[in-house]
């Protein structure tokens, strides 16, 4: 009766049953629009595209949800994951000298990153920071992950006069990309980089995994001055935080994932055991020492992590 025609829109924030649309065609394109979902859809997030209805005063209904490229998670309160953002081209894993980055936390991005479908980016920030002691271990690490296939950037968001780096800006153009990375390495200086208009305070986000605290804030997509989305909260950078099975963390190391099956003992738990292909697979330089280090120590965390979850129900 009362709405207008269907028509595509996408999903840039959402509070609790309301979402703002952006409508990307038909009278009101550009414009960003207060709608309600038809209850038969089930859970949108931002960067969903949708179909949806105009209504009165600016408002609108979303009617369907169209088909998803991936969806970003981050743990919720229990350590299960809880979807916060759709159709990511790519997370940008950032790190930095300072704080001193760990082999065995970017694997862990990496394995989310693989297990979700997001092709991930290395971005080494604070290159003004690289002095004679920390350059070695700092290329030796990158130099890793760029045998393995990931693409593998460096920039300093102190520099250019508070633009973007070109490097940078040639990673977000025309893409959608979240920034992912522990706490203190520069995303927010770099996201405040390209969009110098918004106020996204550097050094102000708590990023603690700890008990829900960012549950209420909604991931949010932005424009970006040079072409391109960026979608970002508190909740996208606890990306990969969640609790992972041993056969997620067996696939999400792609160097493990080919020799996986080839072990002698059908239960091989890949820890030392006799037979493991793993091993043999490090034995035969096919896998770093770095990388079995980090595997272990990821399948070990998590199996704490299970226990201790056990024993408090
Ligand atoms: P976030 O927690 O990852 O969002 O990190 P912030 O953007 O809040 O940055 C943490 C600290 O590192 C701040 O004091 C920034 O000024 C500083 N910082 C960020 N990028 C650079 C950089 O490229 N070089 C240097 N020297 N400091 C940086
Ligand atoms: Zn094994």
């Amino acid at each position: 009766g009362e709405l207008g025609p269907e028509q595509e829109g996408l999903i840039i924030a959402h509070y609790g049953q309301q979402l703002d649309v952006e409508a990307l065609e038909g009278e009101h394109k550009g414009d960003v629009l207060r709608c309600f979902v038809r209850a038969n859809i089930d859970s949108l997030v931002t960067g969903d595209r949708v179909v949806w209805r105009p209504g009165k005063n600016e408002t609108g209904v979303i009617v369907a949800r169209c088909e998803r490229d991936n969806l970003l998670q981050r743990p919720d309160n229990f350590g299960a994951v809880k979807p916060v953002a759709a159709n990511i081209d790519h997370i940008i894993l950032v790190i930095a000298p300072e704080p001193e980055p760990h082999d065995n936390l970017i694997d862990r991005y990496l394995v989310a990153s693989e297990i979700t479908d997001i092709p991930a980016v290395i971005l080494l920030n604070k290159t003004d920071l690289i002095n004679d002691q920390n350059r070695a271990p700092i290329d030796a690490l990158l130099a890793r992950y760029a045998a393995l296939g990931y693409e593998v950037v460096r920039t300093s968001a102190v520099q250019f006069d508070g633009g973007p780096s070109p490097e940078v800006e040639a990673l977000v153009k025309d893409k959608t990309s979240a920034f992912v990375g522990q706490s203190g390495v520069g995303k927010s200086s770099i996201i405040q980089t390209l969009m110098p208009d918004e106020a996204i305070r550097v050094g102000a986000v708590s990023e603690s995994t700890g008990k829900g605290v960012h549950t209420t804030t909604t991931a949010k997509l932005f424009h970006l001055p040079m072409g391109g989305d960026l979608i970002d909260s508190p909740g996208i950078r606890e990306f990969g935080l969640w609790h992972m099975s041993p056969q997620e963390i067996e696939y999400g190391f792609r160097e493990i994932r080919d020799v996986i099956g080839y072990c002698k003992f059908r239960n091989c738990r890949h820890m030392g055991d006799p037979g493991c292909a793993i091993d043999a697979a490090a034995e035969a330089g096919k896998l770093s020492p770095e990388r079995l280090r980090s595997f272990h120590r990821i399948l070990q965390d998590m199996a704490e992590q299970q226990s201790r979850g056990l024993k408090a129900n």
